[in-house]
């Protein structure tokens, strides 16, 4: 794929007002029970997208049904933690507060984090993020905790919301923007099981793979990375506040260490195919020295690079003195839980349009990154809020759901925002991704300079946290 920037990331808007493609025109089936809104795809974005149009307020006399292809899971709370885990924003946390899930997720379990410590193994260059008051940065969360949330509130509004789990949608039938009366005017979905079902409005959650998407025949900019992600629970050499995420950027592909608990860390590592499978099928007591070697080793600093970046650090600290971070240290790992290695295989993607007529995507049937930046799901779920948000807006004015003026507000403001953040997180991706000298040195003074500039520092933080 040719450098991603922002404009490709974006494709024309001809031909967004044709029908949808792909017409084969059905007769209305009278059996099909019609909903107002239709999620497909019941993950983490889904779930959420549903069960926060369950408890609007203006959604009282809607039907909304969920699919999901798997089955439901009953969750009871495990000693050991889940190897998936996720960095959830303040953003996202005041989302899933708005319909009761958020105390969920801390009725069962979820770490805050205070420091973020971002750094680099080809030179000293370090960035670190933290609040000056007591707010956290974040929270890490297992995904089967976020999960469990959220079907708890959508049985909660189970009169609103119809969940149909085991149910694989394999078809799409779109309406003609204005339709004859022969024709349906509504969007039907085909079942796996030859059920079939009518909506209003159609979202698509169905993550990466999105079937939405491609029977929507909606260009989708993707991008397979060189990389892998190994994911582990690990036990650290001894207790701490283990309020920091840390993450070291190595020419490999960055690690990241997020806490779980005191003596509990969650492992990210992101790095080539290959080495991931060795990382995979190494024992213990290896797979735990490889952590803490990414971690400690400075085996690929240069005298060089040190200089000048050593140079460059105390010309800016005489220029603003104080701001320069302490670093710190990060815990050493005494121990990987067994059976908690698992990999996943990393790519982007951004999807040229979120609507079309009656159809919506949202979460990674919209766009998909790198894991780096802890982006992904929140990412889905700021789309939820704006979503939900002109959505309301349009059932308490009677308007019809499924119209493209307001989803075409929903798609303008999430892609103001996700394309810049998708962009700049591809950037980085490559950018560490070398250990050719000049790039290292440019990194290097340039995260000096942005280490060094607590106004540039708020406003990435403040971005993220949305
Ligand atoms: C290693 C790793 C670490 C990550 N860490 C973070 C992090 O710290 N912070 C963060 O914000 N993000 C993180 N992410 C990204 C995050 O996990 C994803 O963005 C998020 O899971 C996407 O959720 P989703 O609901 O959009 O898609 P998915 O999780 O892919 O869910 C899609 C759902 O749709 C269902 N489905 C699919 N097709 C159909 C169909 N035809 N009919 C019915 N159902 C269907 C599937 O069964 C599935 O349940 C990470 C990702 C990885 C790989």
């Amino acid at each position: 794929m040719a450098a991603v920037c922002g404009r490709a990331l974006l494709a024309p808007l001809g031909g967004r007002l044709r029908a949808c493609p792909r017409v084969p025109i059905r007769p209305l089936t009278s059996a099909a029970p019609l909903y107002d809104v239709v999620v497909s795809g019941g993950g983490m974005v889904g779930s959420a997208m549903a069960a926060a149009l369950g408890h609007d307020i203006h959604f009282h006399d809607k039907k909304i049904a969920l699919l999901e292809a798997g089955p439901r899971k009953e969750y009871c709370l495990p000693e050991s933690y889940s190897n998936r885990v996720s960095s959830i924003s303040p953003g996202s946390a005041t989302l899933l507060s708005s319909f009761g899930a958020w105390d969920h997720v801390c009725s069962l379990r979820c770490k805050p984090f205070r420091r973020m410590q971002v750094w680099d193994a080809c030179s000293e260059a370090i960035i670190t993020f933290e609040k000056d008051d007591l707010d956290d940065m974040g929270y890490i969360v297992e995904n089967d905790v976020i999960m469990s949330a959220l079907t708890k509130q959508l049985d909660a509004v189970a009169d609103r919301v119809e969940v149909f789990y085991g149910s694989r949608a394999v078809g799409y039938t779109w309406p003609l923007p204005s339709h004859s009366s022969d024709t349906s005017p509504w969007v039907q979905i085909e079942l796996a099981d030859g059920r079939r079902l009518q909506t209003k409005l159609l979202i698509g959650a169905d993550g990466h793979n999105s079937v939405v998407r491609k029977e929507a025949e909606i260009q989708n900019i993707e991008h397979q990375y060189d990389q892998s992600a190994v994911v582990a629970t690990l036990h650290l050499s001894e207790a701490t506040d283990n309020n920091v995420a840390w993450q070291r950027f190595l020419p490999t592909g960055p690690i990241a260490l997020l806490p779980l608990s005191d003596t509990t860390s969650s492992l990210v590592w992101s790095t080539s195919h290959e080495h991931a499978s060795k990382l995979l099928t190494m024992d213990k007591e290896s797979f735990v020295d490889s952590i803490n070697s990414a971690f400690w080793s400075n085996v690929n600093h240069s005298d060089f690079i040190d200089a000048a970046g050593a140079m460059f650090r105390s010309a800016l600290s005489l220029l603003k003195p104080s701001g320069t971070a302490v670093r710190q240290l990060p815990p050493s790992v005494a121990e990987v839980d067994p059976e908690s290695r698992a990999v996943f295989p990393l790519g982007m993607g951004h999807a040229a349009q979120y609507v079309r007529h009656r159809v919506a995507l949202i979460g990674d049937a919209a766009h998909r990154v790198h894991p780096l930046a802890g982006q992904g799901v929140n990412l889905g779920f700021g789309d939820i809020a704006c979503l939900a948000h002109h959505l309301s807006a349009a059932a308490f004015n009677g308007q019809d759901l499924g119209s493209l003026k307001h989803l075409l507000r929903f798609e303008t403001e999430r892609q103001r925002h996700n394309v810049s953040l998708i962009a700049a997180i591809d950037l980085l991706k490559r950018l560490y991704s070398t250990s050719l000298s000049p790039l290292v040195l440019l990194r290097t003074w340039g995260l000096q300079a942005t280490n060094a500039l607590p106004p540039i520092k708020e406003q990435i933080m403040a971005f993220a946290s949305k």
